[in-house]
């Protein structure tokens, strides 16, 4: 279970609707199991069906993360016309087993969906979330 603010989630949909037709991402910081931070990361793969986050921000969001003394809780990407599960690649390119994998699908893009997972070693469990 993993709480999102309802300004986090809507962040979230804002950036995927931005690069929509490709994928965004970004990375989410938190205490405990409640994430307050929202990093948007550049897709440096520039892709429909793809992500790649820019390593350089990904320094950077780390140092902040540190600053203000969060962890790093989860890494969220869209689907911009898939389904809001991980796909084969989702699932082998999950580095980092404690994080969050939170999807955001505009498959239908009036009403996107968002969905948490946490996956290791190919297999994917889902995470409640709880928007609060
Ligand atoms: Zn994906």
């Amino acid at each position: 279970m993993i709480t999102i603010t309802r300004e986090i989630a809507e962040e979230m949909i804002r950036h995927a609707k931005e690069e929509y037709p490709r994928e965004c991402c970004g990375m989410l910081a938190g205490r405990e199991q409640t994430i307050t931070k929202v990093f948007k990361t550049k897709n440096i793969a520039e892709s429909e069906d793809l992500y790649e986050l820019d390593p350089l921000e990904q320094v950077k969001a780390f140092e902040e993360i540190d600053r203000l003394s969060l962890k790093l809780l989860g890494i969220y990407h869209s689907h911009p016309n898939h389904p809001c599960y991980p796909s084969g690649l989702d699932r082998s390119q999950a580095f980092y087993p404690d994080t969050v994998f939170f999807i955001i699908s505009l498959l239908d893009f009036d009403n996107p969906q968002i969905r948490a997972f946490k996956m290791s070693e190919g297999e994917v469990v889902e995470e409640e979330i709880i928007v609060d």
